[in-house]
């Protein structure tokens, strides 16, 4: 790759990309150093303008970038990487340094919200309490959802069927969370499908 170091103070303008949505996540710069560890490494290195010295991103935070691929703009002056971030990448918080906090959707949100019930085992909570009867019994209930819902698609009844694909996909998401896993990991095999 034939990047220019030398245009700009020898720094290069690098845009991460998520390499599974092509969200753009951030913007920062690297010198010819901090290319070299992050092409040699596989996890993205800036050098940081602010420090003045090498940045991890996710040295403290441990939120890494794992890079995927690396590009070079039309004129040598802009890195292009895609890469899989670990986590959240900006440091207020958001998904990314672009655009809402709640940027992955409400569907995280929502994922993130009955993590939190189970995990902190709030009390009187619906989930945690469907949770708390085992696996066995909330998967029988994203199948009874399942059913309810082919019902509804054999009626003419919208708002019916719209509630019956809200249930499911609300136990769909306990059901996740008890095996373990994330909507990530399924994101990931529907847009691998996809390529
Ligand atoms: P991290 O590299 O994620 O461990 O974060 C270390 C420090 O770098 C944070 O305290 C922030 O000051 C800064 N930082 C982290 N992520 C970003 C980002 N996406 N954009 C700008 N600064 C960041
Ligand atoms: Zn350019
Ligand atoms: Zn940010
Ligand atoms: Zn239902």
């Amino acid at each position: 790759m034939n990047r220019n170091f030398n245009k700009s103070e020898g720094l290069v303008p690098v845009i991460i990309q998520d390499d599974r949505t092509l969200q753009v996540l951030m913007l920062g710069y690297m010198n010819e150093e901090a290319f070299k560890k992050t092409k040699n490494e596989g996890i993205v290195t800036f050098f940081s303008r602010s420090k003045n010295r090498l940045w991890t991103k996710g040295e403290e935070s441990g939120n890494f970038l794992t890079v995927k691929s690396m590009e070079i703009d039309c004129d040598n002056d802009t890195i292009l990487i895609k890469a899989v971030p670990k986590n959240i990448v900006c440091h207020t918080g958001s998904f990314s340094c672009f655009g809402n906090k709640d940027s992955k959707g409400f569907l995280y949100e929502l994922e993130e919200k009955i993590s939190h019930r189970i995990d902190e085992k709030v009390e009187g909570s619906y989930t945690y309490s469907l949770f708390q009867r085992g696996i066995n019994k909330v998967a029988q209930k994203v199948g009874e959802e399942a059913v309810e819902l082919v019902i509804e698609a054999k009626d003419n009844n919208d708002d019916l069927f719209k509630n019956e694909a809200a249930d499911l996909l609300y136990h769909y998401l306990i059901l996740l969370k008890a095996k373990n896993m994330k909507l990530e990991d399924i994101e990931e095999i529907l847009i691998n499908r996809n390529k």
